[in-house]
């Protein structure tokens, strides 16, 4: 009843949010015995015990819609990836200072030539990727 409800048309309204299908669009949980709030959104409300209702849709949040999941994902993680590649690639710098490793200028070589790309991948606006 309400898994299918609405998908065809938030495609149309709002690409990057769906009808929240845990709590049907209403923002609040009703998915646990006789209408009460499941345990899950009970225990994100930070709430103890059974029985609660009408509690906030812990998916959604109580909006009623979500954003997918896989575009809160690629939002979130593409940024602190490349942040923990050019930090990475910041102490190997460092490192091989560190060591006088022989590989210095290759290493400095390298790891600009990653970092500016990058840095020029996020400041360009991704237009051009
Ligand atoms: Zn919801
Ligand atoms: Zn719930």
């Amino acid at each position: 009843m309400l898994e299918l409800k609405g998908t065809q048309v938030t495609n149309q309204i709002k690409s990057n949010l769906y009808p929240c299908a845990h709590c049907g669009e209403s923002g609040t949980c009703r998915n646990g015995e006789s209408e009460s709030s499941c345990s899950l959104c009970i225990k994100r409300n930070e709430l103890k015990g059974k029985g609660h209702s009408g509690i906030a849709c812990g998916i959604c949040g109580g909006l009623g819609q979500a954003e997918p999941m896989t575009e809160r994902m690629n939002k979130r993680i593409t940024p602190m990836l490349s942040l923990v590649i050019v930090f990475l690639l910041l102490f190997l710098i460092f490192w091989s200072l560190i060591i006088k490793s022989d590989y210095f200028n290759e290493v400095l070589a390298f790891a600009s030539a990653v970092i500016g790309s990058v840095v020029g991948f996020y400041f360009s606006g991704n237009k051009n990727s």
